[in-house]
């Protein structure tokens, strides 16, 4: 047995893990079903070179892709009260919160952080999906108020982007406080009169649409993003009715004005560096010349220069 079990069955599992390997080197895109080479998958943003689809991307890679020179620093959030409703499901919501931090090595579903976007000072606040659904609870309210505090005492821009299922079920009524508190710190930013940009990435539902996520002053959606409160088929089965072609993705959104642009994922920097400088900088970067006072028999008024 020592023989089979000490010097067969590694040789065998060798055998069959290398089998394994290749397989992992290979994702298969969700909407077409093509098969694509992992690192080119990587390359390409996590966006489909087939088809255009847009994938999830991890918080940290997204930082590094919006930042100058993928730079930036993190902020210690406040620590939040883990479990204030003793919530217990199936399993106990301190088990699930452990569970998700040793997963994704983060305390909670919000990250924080802030460096410069084409040379200004912005603060982000970047959703982690991958953490519980990106669910918000009192540690996501919490990260979002220390965001829009750092915006403010830093004069800098706050981008918020959410990626997030809605409010956190294992907190009950507190979960559903943070619409309001959420609202409030995003106010703080727009009373200083400093921008406030949504980068609505797929999918920002529930609670998390219903309160800041939808207050940008520019609102810009990933294409194919599902953006919605309630799920698609729940309002099928309320209305009894078919939802119109792409109802809740990001185009559709866009067409019928509530996002202002859907922006492809290797665009996002320039365009996101675009909007912050024409917010910052109003003023035209050229002289303004004087027009003539008659031209054509026509008497204009000659503008002021100071
Ligand atoms: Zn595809």
């Amino acid at each position: 047995m020592s023989w089979l079990t000490n010097f067969v069955r590694p040789k065998l599992q060798a055998l069959v893990r290398r089998a394994e390997v290749p397989e992992n080197l290979w994702d298969k895109c969700t909407q077409c079903g093509q098969m694509i080479f992992h690192r080119e998958l990587e390359a390409a943003l996590r966006v489909c070179p087939h088809c255009g689809y847009h994938m999830r991307l991890a918080t940290a890679r997204r930082l590094e892709l919006l930042f100058d020179e993928g730079k930036y620093n993190r902020i210690e959030l406040p620590k939040s009260e883990p479990d204030p409703l003793k919530f217990r499901d199936t399993k106990r919501y301190t088990d699930r919160l452990r569970e998700a931090q040793a997963k994704t090595s983060e305390q909670d579903a919000i990250v924080v952080a802030h460096g410069t976007i084409g040379g200004l000072a912005t603060v982000v606040a970047a959703f982690n999906f991958d953490f519980m659904g990106g669910s918000m609870g009192a540690a996501v309210g919490d990260g979002l108020i220390a965001a829009a505090r750092l915006a403010v005492i830093q004069e800098a821009p706050l981008i918020v982007i959410p990626a997030s299922g809605g409010a956190r079920m294992q907190e009950g009524i507190i979960s559903l406080m943070q619409m309001p508190r959420t609202i409030i710190a995003v106010d703080e930013v727009k009373e200083a009169g400093l921008p406030y940009i949504v980068l609505l990435t797929d999918p920002t539902t529930g609670g998390v649409s219903a309160s800041f996520a939808m207050l940008g002053d520019i609102a810009i959606a990933e294409p194919g993003a599902v953006i919605g409160f309630a799920g698609a088929r729940v309002i099928e089965e309320t209305i009894r009715e078919k939802l119109p072609e792409g109802f809740q993705r990001a185009e559709y959104l866009r067409d019928h004005g509530m996002v202002d642009m859907v922006v492809p994922r290797a665009e996002l920097r320039e365009t996101l560096i675009r909007i912050i400088d024409l917010l910052r900088h109003p003023t035209p970067p050229a002289e303004v010349i004087a027009l003539p006072v008659t031209a054509g028999g026509n008497t204009y008024a000659q503008p002021r220069i100071e």
